[in-house]
């Protein structure tokens, strides 16, 4: 299994309405300055966040992800 980190945001399932606040991501960037190793870390979202996000839905056994721009969810 590949390294990654961890974004804590709250997102609703598109799907069930289920709430995630845990995400997985291989390709965080920081304030357009570097991309961040992927070592586990866990982020709180801050508007400097470029990233795609994964997750799972356990309600409705959904696969779910994200795209962050600037620390805003976008649709995928
Ligand atoms: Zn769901």
């Amino acid at each position: 299994m590949g390294m990654f980190n961890v974004i804590k945001v709250k997102v609703d399932c598109p799907k069930c309405g289920g709430k995630i606040d845990e995400w997985q991501t291989k390709n965080l960037v920081i304030d357009d300055i570097y991309p961040v190793d992927n070592v586990l870390e866990h982020y709180d979202l801050n508007k400097g966040m470029d990233a795609e996000i994964h997750s799972y839905c356990d309600n409705c056994n959904k696969e779910l992800s994200l795209i962050i721009k600037k620390g805003k969810i976008c649709k995928e």
